[in-house]
């Protein structure tokens, strides 16, 4: 796909998750959050759902775990809007409780089709729910900044979720730590491409 057809599947599959009533999360949400970046991103993050301020803004990542996140991006040198940053749900659970087996059976296809579009080069899970869907079996606590290749080749990188540094302060470092790791993983990967 060129930039310009993947930044237009983007959009065209934006207001189908606006306007999706697919499963019961529909019912109390103010809007929908598909995702918010470029479509020519090289890295994809990925958290579990929208908390209260990304319901109200239709935005993810936008409270204070979201401010985190960007704290992080901005510390390898990035600008936020270079990646592309996503959901495993696209409707806000009520009260932040888990989202329900059968809600992200629904929602998944939505997530699927941004790989599909976007073809990161990285996928980054946010937390354990999120690293779960695509890696199960892995204990955050031991998987945390380790690449992991899957059989179809996606290479995933597992990190604590933001929102776990706002609990525990110590453990801020880790996610800087975790972070730092980024550019020199996007590297490697590129440079076995490119051979
Ligand atoms: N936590 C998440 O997992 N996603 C968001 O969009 C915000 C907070
Ligand atoms: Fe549709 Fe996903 Fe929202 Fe459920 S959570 S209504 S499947 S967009």
């Amino acid at each position: 796909m060129t930039s310009i057809e993947k930044t237009t599947a983007l959009a065209t599959l934006t207001e189908q998750i606006q306007a999706c009533r697919k499963c019961r999360l529909c019912e109390q949400r103010t809007q929908a959050v598909p995702g918010d970046g470029t479509a020519e991103a090289e890295v994809l993050m990925i958290g579990e759902g929208p908390g209260k301020d990304e319901d109200l803004q239709g935005k993810p990542f936008v409270g204070r775990a979201g401010k985190l996140l960007t704290e992080l991006i901005e510390s390898i040198g990035w600008r936020r809007e270079q990646v592309f940053i996503a959901n495993v749900v696209k409707c806000r659970p009520p009260n932040n409780r888990d989202p329900e087996p059968d809600e992200i059976a629904a929602c998944y296809p939505y997530l699927e089709e941004q790989i599909r579009i976007i073809q990161p080069k990285l996928i980054v899970t946010l937390g354990r729910h999120s690293m779960n869907r695509f890696l199960p079996g892995l204990r955050i606590s031991s998987a945390h900044g380790q690449p992991v290749r899957r059989a179809d080749g996606q290479i995933y990188l597992p990190l604590y979720h933001p929102a776990a540094a706002l609990y525990s302060p110590s453990s801020k470092a880790v996610h800087f730590q975790d972070f730092a790791k980024i550019p020199q993983i996007l590297e490697q990967l590129k440079t076995k491409h490119d051979s």
